[in-house]
């Protein structure tokens, strides 16, 4: 994907310099390896700081809540789908936006990479198909399709699913995967087993929200755990309300999550709280055909009613 980089500039510097936009919504080099961040670039002459590769795991929809300017905003194939599901909910208008549409082949995650090393990443340099990893002791090159966030291993929707232009050709969709063999194992479980695997999953959260804040569908004012008026969850560490906040997040983002994985990539325990979104994903699918942020013609299903609804959890 570093091939994309000259085209994202070129289509950046042009809306910008034509007014179509007021500002892109974009990534640039981090101060640390393989954490590219966020920015936002306002004059043309900056459009060299944008930077496009591997590390753009972040999803950049999360900036574009209830904004009113013009938006030039770079967007893989996940992040599409959340400007679709921020269009259905008017929390942006598509008028406002110039979206550039990347054919993404998966980011890479920075745990995988530090794994394969035994002492300070110093460098990493990306080619088309492989990174180069440098340490003070050590030069390494690997493969990048072995590295990929989980997330994007299983990905089936890499292309962008609105645009107002491409910074390449479409790319042939993966088939033949198994999205769902995460959550499969899961129910496959008893009860206590179940049980078990969830209290070890987020026995080392330490309620930081960095998973909330890097979601853009984590928008509302004052989140349900920041309320204190009334309190519905308490804010120590206290068992239940960590698994309180993970489960009501979870059904928050019901129907609307598109598994981008930035909540993952975030958090810095490395806790796997896809795990939750996943199942739901997977019954939203089987339960009402539905994947989140597909269409701007309807919107998700815990957000509305029909007749023919499957109904078996009521009683
Ligand atoms: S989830 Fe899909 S579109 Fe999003 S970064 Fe991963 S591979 Fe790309
Ligand atoms: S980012 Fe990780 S540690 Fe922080 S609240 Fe979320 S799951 Fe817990
Ligand atoms: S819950 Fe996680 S994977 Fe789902 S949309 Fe939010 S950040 Fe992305």
């Amino acid at each position: 994907m570093i091939g994309y980089m000259d085209k994202i500039k070129e289509i950046s510097e042009r809306i910008l310099k034509e007014g179509k936009v007021d500002i892109i919504v974009g990534f640039r080099k981090g101060s640390l390896p393989m954490m590219n961040e966020p920015c936002v670039v306002k004059k043309a002459e900056d459009v060299k700081n944008l930077v496009w590769d591997s590390n753009c795991g972040i999803n950049l929809v999360n900036y574009l809540t209830n904004r009113k300017e013009k938006i030039g905003i770079i967007a893989k194939g996940c992040d599409t789908r959340n400007i679709v599901t921020h269009i259905v909910e008017n929390k942006i208008k598509k008028e406002q936006l110039f979206i550039i549409g990347v054919p993404c082949t998966g980011m890479i995650d920075k745990n995988k990479v530090a794994s394969k090393v035994d002492s300070e990443i110093i460098e990493v340099t990306e080619n088309e198909n492989t990174i180069k990893v440098k340490t003070k002791t050590n030069e390494i090159e690997l493969n990048k399709t072995d590295l990929l966030q989980e997330n994007c291993s299983i990905c089936v929707h890499r292309n962008p699913v609105v645009y107002d232009e491409l910074v390449a050709e479409l790319i042939e969709e993966p088939k033949d995967i198994d999205r769902y063999a995460s959550v499969k194992a899961v129910e496959s479980m008893s009860a206590e087993e179940k049980w078990n695997y969830f209290e070890d999953l987020i026995s080392t959260c330490i309620r930081c929200y960095a998973c909330r804040n890097a979601c853009p569908l984590c928008y509302c004012p004052t989140c349900f755990v920041d309320e204190s008026r009334p309190q519905w969850v308490g804010k120590g560490q206290d068992k239940s309300d960590i698994r309180t906040f993970h489960f009501l997040r979870a059904f928050h983002c019901a129907g609307r999550c598109t598994d981008c994985g930035s909540c993952e990539r975030a958090c810095p325990m490395g806790i796997k709280v896809r795990d939750f979104t996943k199942k739901l994903e997977k019954d939203c699918v089987e339960l009402f055909g539905w994947e989140a942020g597909m269409t701007l013609k309807e919107r998700p299903p815990l957000d509305e009613f029909k007749l023919n609804d499957p109904e078996d959890f009521i009683y």
